[in-house]
C-alpha cells in the first residue's frame, strides 16, 4: 500500500457538562453528558481519510463495547482497521468535565493504548510500504520510538505531534522528519516563549517544524529556508476540540500528494477552520470536497 499509517491512541471521550466543576469530595449535578470516540491517533486517522488519505491506523482497542464503537467510528472515515489490535480488558477513556466557563479537567486512562509498546511484522510491514508515518505521544513511549525507528530504516517520512507535551527522547528525535507542536507543546520543550526563536531551537533537533499557533495559523520552519507564517481563515470559533489533529492529518495528506509545504498548510488550515466552526471532534472534521470548496473561497475573498 501507498499513504499514511497512524501508529497512536483511540479514546472514548466520557464528557459531563456542569455549570462549575465539583472541588474535592463534592457532588454537583451536571447538564448533560456525552461519549464522543476520540484519541488523538483515531482523530489524526479520520482527518487524514476525509482529506482524500488512503489511512490504516495502527493501535489498539479493547475488548470493551467502546472498542467495538472505537473501530466502527475509524471504519465510518475508510480508515483500514485490519492491524488495529484488540487487547483483553478496557479501550482508553478520558473523562472531562467541562464547565460553563469552557474550562476543563480531564483524566485519561490509557487501557488498550498501554498494550501498543512493541511492533509487530506485520505493523513493520505495512509501515515500510507506506509514504508517511504520523505519530503522537498517547501510546507507550517505547512503541512510538519503535514505529518511528522501523519508518526510519525504510525512508519513510515520520510526522510526530508532541502531545500530551513531555521531554522527547533524542532516539525519536534522531528519527523525526517533520515535528508539529502547537505554541505551548514547542515552548514547553524549548524553554522559549516566542514560536519564531522556539522553531529554530528545535532545528537543531529535527530537520523541519510545522507550529500551530490557533486562530493566528502556522508557521513553518526548516534547515537553511526562511521561516514562512500561514494565517488561518478568520471564523468564529464554536469548538476547538481536535483543531490541531485535523491540522496535522490533512496537512500530511497534501505533503505525501507532492505539494509545497506553504500550499500544504493552507489547505490544512481551512480544514482545522472548518472543523472549529462545529461541535464535536472527529464528527466535526471536513470532508476533501468541503476542504477545496473553502479553500476556494479563501482565495476569492483574499
Ligand atoms: P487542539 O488541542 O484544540 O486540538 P492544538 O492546540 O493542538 O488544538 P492549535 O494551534 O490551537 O492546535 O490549532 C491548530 C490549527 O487549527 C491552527 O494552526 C489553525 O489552523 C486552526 N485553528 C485553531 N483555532 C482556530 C480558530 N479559532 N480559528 C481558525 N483556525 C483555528
Amino acid at each position: 500500500m501507498t499513504g499514511i499509517v497512524v501508529l497512536g491512541s483511540t479514546n472514548m471521550d466520557l464528557v459531563a457538562y456542569v455549570p462549575k466543576a465539583p472541588q474535592r469530595g463534592e457532588t454537583v449535578t451536571g447538564r448533560e453528558f456525552r461519549t464522543v470516540p476520540g484519541g488523538k491517533g483515531a482523530n489524526q486517522a479520520v482527518a487524514a481519510a476525509r482529506a482524500g488519505g488512503e489511512v490504516a491506523m495502527i493501535g489498539a482497542v479493547g475488548t470493551d463495547d467502546f472498542g467495538v464503537v472505537l473501530r466502527e467510528t475509524l471504519e465510518h472515515s475508510a480508515v483500514d482497521t485490519d492491524l488495529l489490535r484488540t487487547a483483553e480488558g478496557p479501550s482508553g477513556t478520558a473523562h472531562i468535565v467541562v464547565d460553563d466557563e469552557g474550562g476543563n479537567a480531564i483524566v485519561v486512562i490509557p487501557g488498550a493504548n498501554g498494550t501498543v509498546d512493541h511492533l509487530t511484522p506485520g505493523d513493520e510491514t505495512l509501515i515500510a510500504a507506506a509514504d508517511a508515518l504520523l505519530l503522537q505521544l498517547e501510546l507507550p513511549l517505547a512503541g512510538v520510538i519503535a514505529g518511528a525507528e522501523a519508518a526510519h530504516r525504510h525512508g519513510v517520512r515520520t510526522v510526530l505531534t508532541p502531545s500530551p507535551a513531555q521531554p522527547l527522547p533524542p532516539e525519536l528525535l534522531a528519527v523525526t522528519d517533520l515535528l508539529v507542536p502547537n505554541e505551548h507543546e514547542a515552548a514547553l520543550l524549548t524553554g522559549i516563549a516566542d514560536p519564531r526563536a522556539a522553531a529554530e531551537a528545535l532545528l537543531r533537533q529535527v530537520p523541519q517544524v510545522v507550529i500551530t499557533l490557533g486562530a493566528a495559523g502556522s508557521l513553518h520552519a526548516a534547515r537553511g529556508a526562511e521561516p514562512v507564517t500561514v494565517p488561518a481563515p478568520r471564523v468564529r470559533a464554536v469548538d476547538t476540540t481536535a483543531a490541531g489533529d485535523t491540522f496535522v492529518g490533512v496537512l500530511t495528506v497534501a505533503l505525501v500528494e507532492g505539494r509545497p509545504m506553504p500550499e500544504a498548510m493552507a489547505w490544512a488550515s481551512t480544514a482545522a477552520a472548518l472543523s472549529v466552526q462545529r461541535a464535536g471532534a472527529s464528527s466535526s472534521m471536513p470532508y476533501r470536497p468541503e476542504i477545496d470548496a473553502g479553500r476556494l473561497e479563501g482565495a476569492t475573498g483574499g
